[in-house]
């Protein structure tokens, strides 16, 4: 098939609401498409949208972006402080238990294993609230 060939039906430009091919390279690219999938280079066809609904979030990315490169929401000042205290109370804690598990066994009280199970936990607890975890308890 050589690209000069007469199309065997008028391609119709799209209007609005018309599905067309938006491949650039693809002889029916803005022309008025039928299914899901462009019969000539067989990728997705897309909806036209009116000229006022093209693409709204396109001027708010572009301001977005010069000011917030980062696209998750930074962590404020109180939220970093109530992490280190609530994640290191509980770091520490899973430390204390550690020590005082084996200090307990090298002394013969092999009870004193359920301080390691105990320890795992906290240190998973640790971890959660480091990670940004909403449900942060302490006590003294
Ligand atoms: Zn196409």
């Amino acid at each position: 098939m050589s690209p000069d060939q007469a199309l065997p039906e008028p391609a119709l430009l799209a209007s609005p609401y018309d599905l067309t091919c938006e491949n650039k390279e693809c002889k029916r690219y803005g022309t008025v498409a039928q299914g899901a999938r462009c019969p000539d280079c067989g990728l997705r066809n897309h909806l036209v949208l009116p000229p006022d609904e093209q693409a709204p979030w396109v001027p708010a990315a572009k301001a977005s972006a010069g000011t917030r490169p980062a696209p998750v929401a930074p962590i404020g000042v109180g939220e970093m402080l109530s992490r280190t205290l609530f994640g290191g109370f509980w770091a520490l804690v899973t430390l204390g238990l550690l020590i005082a598990a084996l200090a307990g066994v090298s002394n013969g009280h092999a009870g004193a294993l359920l301080g390691i199970p105990a320890a795992a936990l906290t240190g998973l607890y640790s971890a959660y609230i480091f990670r940004g975890g909403r449900f942060r308890m302490i006590f003294w």
